[in-house]
């Protein structure tokens, strides 16, 4: 999936010194050569052992002293030590000393936390992190732990309440009145800021007291690990780019699947999980934790959601307008550095082309919050700064969104209704994303807090390698805004999902999507979709092979259809309904079509002989003169077709009734909305590609 703003990008570089290729000193486009050489003939060397020794390469010397043999074996060896050294290796680090760090408990305190007590050096495990929970939960009456569900390797899914009210239920704790955060952390579970940050804020909630008169005015459910399998594959090797802490958990679930990606399709007992608690407890604000590699810069803090040109235009208003200006207050004030967007250079080396803001499918958090219109935050530190300070900032980040809620929560439902009632007519389903040849010509600019590098010659890449300077630099960049839609979809009624279709309709249920299910057959007039040129991505893309259509190649038919029952008929007229559309719109990248829920109807099951359909051809032949003009037409104009025998027979199957009316043809059928009906309104906005097929082509 083509996504542009998501958590670890691939690494991107910022700063005012660049050095291109060409403006190398001539000794250094000499010993860059040099470099080049020594690397192709002396393959007998090892990797690592010339990266180490390059690194110290005295540019006066033309050429690097080679390694022995037994000096590459020893290096070989030393290899695990190399984890240890590793904060040597990343970029240099920021000094910092935030005000924020007065939030730690101090040692000898009765309820530290483990990472504390480890002075953020590490983080506990998943039985460490349980326990010290349950002991809270003893010790406090306005804590109490459930379980969500059970993952993959039989670990229990904990959310932990804080509730001054001990409302300890979805019913008791709406009863409350107050707002409701929910926030998780650990869906990458090497990027675990967010579960040490929320065991502090539990006990200063509770039964440090420091912050409890926050749970005077809301309620906090925090998921301190989602990804608990991931989570329990733990070593010093999971975050090569992240400083701290020493050890960490796996991106992926135990079945390699990133949950962060299951947000529509929900293959994951994960996900699932905690959809069903989105449904139970209607959270007022979802805050999703996590920690993003890529470029150095001075933030140590960033955070997005999707803007008013998303599903949610109310709560995106409410979001830029009251929670995003108080946080970056409260963080700016304890000494962070914060940034209320997320980070997409346009060009990794060249900062000055700008960044870009985009809004996120439904199959990740926040693009998923947005359409079921949930007030959805994803939180990202950054990965080279001291784990002591991203687990503060994340800390700063929950208490002030826990604030802010108390404060305005009423504004904020209001919201949340406007949103929830809204029908748009015309749904989008997917936004154009950046086309680098066609930027606009000018663009409002704005402050970026960057770090300054050089670019110097690599052997490795045989390119040029990025070097972090650590010095801040103050840059002024073009931000562009990515929000035109692509594709977009008429809302119809209702959509019709035949019974034989069960692994679709147990989604759509898992989601929360109110339907009817038919307890005998009945007959409908709907709209059918044909599929006609539907391309399969070459690669299975999270334990799917995706499948591609675009708005054009798809054909409207209309018919009289028999339901079994068990078929269910789902009314977009619900809370839910944009959901509904999101995943039932074939040309949504969100779509269950997309993900290949509906691969059975792409094979075609019957074909005719050709000592059939030889007199059957020349019967229609003679019988239209029409089809022997386009016959004669497709000959002279299609070489391909031409020296095909099985094309040109099949080319006639196709036209007779003996050939399969469902093949290709979408099983879910869409109820007509007589309000909203097909006009000659432009369906799509005209493309200028056709991203769809183009994310099937490379293989998404
Ligand atoms: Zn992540």
């Amino acid at each position: 999936m083509n996504l542009t703003s998501v958590d670890n990008p691939s690494p991107k570089a910022l700063g005012h010194s660049l050095k291109p290729p060409s403006m190398f000193c001539k000794e250094q486009r000499t010993q860059f050569v040099l470099r080049a050489i020594d690397q192709a003939h002396e393959d007998r060397e090892l990797m690592l052992g010339r990266m180490v020794l390059l690194s110290r390469c005295n540019p006066n010397v033309s050429r690097c002293p080679s390694l022995s043999l037994p000096l590459t074996l020893l290096l070989l060896m030393l290899w695990p030590l190399f984890g240890l050294a590793q904060d040597a290796i990343l970029p240099p680090e920021q000094p910092w000393n935030g005000a924020s760090q007065a939030l730690i408990a101090p040692a000898g305190d009765p309820w530290i936390t483990p990472a504390e007590q480890a002075d953020f050096r590490r983080t506990p495990r998943y039985d460490a992190t349980v326990a010290w929970l349950q002991r809270l939960e003893l010790a406090s009456a306005q804590i109490h732990m459930v379980p969500l569900g059970q993952s993959p390797e039989g670990r229990e899914i904990w959310m932990v309440i804080a509730s001054q009210d001990q409302a300890f239920t979805p019913e008791a704790l709406r009863a409350t009145g107050k707002p409701t955060l929910l926030a998780q952390a650990g869906i990458h579970s090497g990027e675990i800021d967010g579960k040490d940050a929320g065991l502090m804020l539990l006990r200063d909630l509770t039964v440090r007291g420091t912050q409890k008169k926050l749970l005077e005015q809301a309620n906090l459910l925090l998921v301190p690990l989602l990804n608990v399998d991931g989570h329990e594959r733990f070593s010093r090797y999971a975050r090569i780019n992240q400083r701290g802490p020493e050890e960490s958990g796996w991106r992926t679930n135990a079945r390699n699947l990133n949950l962060n990606r299951d947000y529509t399709k929900l293959d994951t007992p994960e996900i699932r999980a905690i959809v069903h608690a989105l449904n139970m407890w209607q959270p007022d604000l979802y805050v999703d934790m996590h920690v993003t590699d890529g470029a150095d810069y001075q933030y140590d803090i960033t955070w997005t959601y999707n803007g008013p040109q998303g599903h949610s235009p109310s709560i995106a208003k409410w979001l830029d307008q009251v929670l995003s200006p108080a946080a970056f207050a409260a963080l700016q004030h304890e000494g962070h550095i914060p940034a209320p967007f997320y980070i997409t250079l346009v060009e990794d080396l060249n900062p000055n082309k700008g960044r870009t803001q985009s809004l996120d499918l439904a199959l990740v958090s926040t693009g998923y919050g947005d359409v079921r219109h949930v007030p959805t935050i994803l939180v990202e530190t950054h990965s080279l700064k001291p784990y002591h300070q991203r687990v503060l900032g994340t800390y700063m980040f929950l208490k002030s969104a826990l604030e802010t809620l108390g404060q305005g929560s009423r504004e904020l439902r209001q919201a949340i209704q406007e949103d929830r009632d809204r029908r748009p007519a015309t749904q989008t389903l997917s936004w154009k994303q950046l086309d680098k040849d066609h930027l606009p010509p000018s663009l409002p600019k704005a402050p970026f807090q960057g770090i300054e590098y050089e670019l110097v010659p690599s052997a490795i890449s045989g390119t040029v390698r990025v070097i972090w300077t650590g010095r801040p630099v103050e840059l002024h960049i073009p931000v562009i805004q990515l929000q035109d839609p692509e594709a977009q979809a008429r809302r119809p009624k209702a959509y019709w999902v035949p019974s034989t279709w069960p692994e679709v309709i147990e989604r759509l249920r898992w989601h929360g999507v109110a339907m009817e299910t038919l307890t005998e057959a009945r007959e409908v007039e709907v709209e059918r979709l044909k599929m006609q040129k539907p391309v399969l991505a070459r690669k299975p893309h999270e334990g799917h092979i995706a499948v591609c259509i675009a708005d054009k190649d798809i054909e409207p038919r209309h018919r009289r259809q028999k339901y079994a029952p068990g078929s269910v008929r789902v009314p977009t007229d619900q809370a839910l309904g944009d959901l509904a559309m999101v995943l039932l719109e074939p040309a949504s990248p969100d779509s269950f079509f997309h993900w290949g829920f509906f691969l059975e109807i792409l094979q075609r099951t019957e074909y005719a002989e050709d000592y059939v359909m030889e007199p059957i051809a020349e019967k229609m032949l003679a019988s239209n003169p029409q089809l022997a003009e386009e016959f004669k037409h497709k000959l002279l104009e299609d070489n391909a077709f031409r020296s095909d025998p099985k094309e040109r027979l099949d080319w006639f199957y196709t036209k007779t009734p003996y050939f399969d009316d469902q093949w290709q043809l979408y099983p879910v059928g869409r109820e007509e909305d007589p309000n909203n009906p097909r006009t000659d309104r432009v369906e799509s906005p005209p493309k200028d590609k056709d991203r769809h097929t183009s994310t099937c082509q490379d293989g998404d």
